[in-house]
């Protein structure tokens, strides 16, 4: 009887095992048959052979095409691999790069780090076998430091050129720069429908290879007049497509995570409470910060008589591509850095998106049939109150890191770098200002070995306070600093339970020593879970900052820093923090506060642990304008510091009403007399 049962077993796994194969292999036809499917696939034989005659070419494809997906693989068939030589991708976004590179994996059929992997800012799915590499512009840049010219790559693709992100930006000259000395380095330039020409012409007149798109009319609906709430009418215009409709699923543009998961239990909360009156909704979140399972829930198919709708940031614009999207919902609105470079003040602010970009999101409605956009603004708006493009962001940021980086390549001469759109003056004499007064640039504006040493780290340069020493609750802050603004979970139905967990976290000095307490808090817990889901304590964001704090670790033993621990005593740490950040002090002023250097009124977010105490010295770590100009990341300092640790910036006047030495702890009274 046993052997029977053994037979019947193994009959039974080679049936299984049979039918797995025979699956695998209708997995595997049927990704052939969707790769044969896409826009650029008639032209493979005529864009090798251009990528053959030409060094550098620029690649024109509607979004969706294949040029990201498919183009390496092309390359990879065509033995640009060989030899060891590695194919590199970059992408502007995190996301797009984890995500692109785990489909392209599955499509050749590797094991994602394998022969395909990816490398983004704290993490590296690549190993030695590794030919085709997605990665962020950031990360090639790195590559820079260690490669100048990027000897073990064949191709270098940058994909999503129109973007213009920083990064990007710099590349194209560097790239230009390299490529004269590699002849053998192919150049791809991809980007959506806009702008090649411009970057044709950069390019010394390199050629543009246009994939034609196929692209379905969309049905363009504006509102009549402007909306007062777009996340409110984002919701019911989701419902009404629902309700109103026929099949097709559904794409939300908004600007952010916190927006995003409000939209999204909106939607929720309100399907189920019209029940089975509606059929089902899918409700998925794509941003940033979400964990890489959730992310690839959006590209799998909506099951028949339902419909999917995705709420996405920017990152959906062009980046990534999702089928079957029949409706889009526009509200207008992107989150834009934006630099002020006379104040030196760099904010986050939701502002209107660009004409380009309205079309492009308008655009991903039509690739699979006719689609409609609901545009939540007027064509008034439209027409008269968005910029036609939008800006480059070399244009408005702090360029201090990029200055770092080109300095640290050897390149001094920053004003005749090859700019595509070179950046405001101001902004670059104040990035040099800023260094120097760092102490990473001498007088010369030379990088001094600090400057080196910062270049190395691409981290807060606070975590390199004083000679060769730091302390690890310094590089615990950084960490926890990376991971911005999502520590705190607030979900609606439990506000007060979790604002009271939030309260249980305060100790004096500041956000920055509460994140530390949180995070030394859950450390004790053995990591746990259970622990976050009982404080209000998001666990992937814990999870990702004990990552970086790992990966920081590292790089400071890399570096062989001397650690000087500064337990208990939380002033070393705060100095640490003015050494780092003295340029963002604020004193208090009437009703707010001011930026030391120049005046500017902003406020403690009332996030904050001090927004009640109000002290009279304040190191911010970002600015975020919403109704107004707001301090995020708080901690109190001593003005003495910043004489201490930046006395080349600070005189003693600037500093005067310091003189009572030691910060009343009692702001209250204070407070109140300033009114
Ligand atoms: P482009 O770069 O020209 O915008 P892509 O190469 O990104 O085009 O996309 C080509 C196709 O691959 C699209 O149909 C898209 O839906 C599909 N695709 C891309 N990423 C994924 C993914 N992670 N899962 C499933 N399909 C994907
Ligand atoms: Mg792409």
């Amino acid at each position: 009887v046993s052997s029977a049962v053994t037979m019947k077993g193994t009959q039974d796994e080679k049936e299984r095992e049979r039918m797995a194969l025979s699956q695998a292999e209708v997995v595997k036809q049927s990704i052939q048959e969707v790769r044969r499917s896409l826009p650029v696939f008639p032209y493979r034989e005529d864009l090798l052979l251009a990528i053959q005659q030409h060094q550098i070419l620029i690649i024109e494809g509607e979004t969706g095409s294949g040029k990201t997906t498919q183009i390496p693989q092309y390359l990879m068939e065509s033995g640009y691999n060989e030899g060891g030589m590695k194919i590199g991708c970059t992408q502007p976004r995190r996301v797009a790069a984890m995500s692109v590179a785990a489909r392209v994996a599955q499509e050749v059929g590797v094991k994602l780090g394998n022969e395909v992997g990816y490398s983004i800012r704290f993490e590296d799915c690549t190993s030695e076998r590794t030919v085709l590499k997605y990665m962020t512009d950031g990360m090639l840049l790195r590559e820079f430091l260690t490669e100048p010219d990027l000897a073990s790559y064949s191709v270098v693709i940058i994909d999503e050129a129109h973007e213009r992100t920083l990064h990007t930006d710099i590349l194209f000259g560097l790239i230009k720069d390299i490529a004269r000395f590699r002849p053998d380095l192919k150049v791809l330039v991809a980007s959506a429908t806009l702008d090649t020409e411009r970057f044709s012409c950069f390019f010394d007149d390199a050629p543009v290879f246009r994939i034609p798109g196929r692209r379905f009319p969309v049905d363009i609906f504006y509102t009549k007049a402007p909306e007062a709430d777009y996340l409110e009418a984002c919701v019911v215009s989701v419902l009404q497509i629902h309700v109103t409709q026929p099949p097709g699923d559904c794409l939300v543009f908004l600007t952010g995570q916190e927006e995003i998961e409000t939209c999204c239990e909106l939607l929720q909360e309100r399907c189920r409470r019209l029940g089975s009156k509606i059929s089902e909704l899918l409700v998925l979140p794509i941003y940033a910060n979400l964990p890489s399972d959730m992310q690839a829930k959006i590209f799998s198919p909506t099951p028949p008589g339902s419909r999917k709708v995705v709420v996405a940031t920017n990152i959906a614009e062009t980046s990534l591509t999702i089928d079957g999207i029949i409706y889009v919902i526009d509200p207008g609105f992107c989150k834009q850095k934006s630099y002020n470079a006379r104040t030196g003040m760099e904010s986050l602010i939701v502002t209107p998106c660009s004409r380009a970009s309205a079309n492009q999101r308008a655009g991903r409605a039509g690739r699979v049939a006719a689609g409609k956009c609901f545009r939540l603004y007027t064509a008034w708006a439209f027409k008269h109150e968005m910029e036609e493009t939008t800006v480059p962001e070399i244009q408005r940021t702090n360029l201090g890191n990029v200055v770092l980086l080109l300095k640290s390549l050897g390149i001094n001469d920053l004003i005749h770098f090859d700019f595509m759109d070179p950046p405001p003056h101001e902004t670059l004499v104040l990035a040099l200002e800023q260094l120097y007064a760092l102490g990473a640039l001498n007088h010369l504006g030379e990088l001094t070995k600090l400057g080196r040493r910062m270049a190395e780290l691409p981290v807060d340069p606070m975590l390199i306070y004083g000679p060769g020493c730091f302390c690890p609750q310094v590089l615990t802050i950084a960490a926890m600093l990376s991971v911005n603004n999502s520590i705190f979970y607030r979900p609606k139905d439990k506000v007060v339970h979790a604002d009271n967990a939030r309260q249980n976290f305060v100790v004096p000095g500041g956000d920055h020593m509460v994140l530390l307490n949180v995070y030394t808090q859950w450390a004790e817990s053995g990591y746990s879970t259970q622990w976050c889901y009982e404080n209000f304590i998001q666990f992937r964001s814990m999870k990702r900052a004990r990552d970086v704090r790992e990966q920081l670790e590292g790089l400071m033993d890399r570096i062989e820093v001397e650690v000087c621990s500064s337990e208990g005593d939380s002033v070393p740490i705060r100095k640490a923090v003015t050494a780092g950040y003295f340029y963002h002090t604020a004193r208090l002023s009437k009703g707010g506060y001011k930026t030391v250097k120049h005046q500017q009124t902003v406020y403690v977010h009332p996030n904050s642990s001090l927004f009640e105490e109000q002290p009279r010295w304040l190191i911010y770590h970002e600015l975020v304008f919403t109704t107004k100009e707001f301090m995020r990341q708080v901690i109190e300092i001593d003005s003495s510091w910043l004489l201490e640790v930046a006395p080349h910036y600070y005189k003693n006047k600037e500093l005067e009403d310091s003189s009572s030495k030691k910060m009343p702890r009692k702001q209250g009274k204070a407070k109140e007399e300033l009114g």
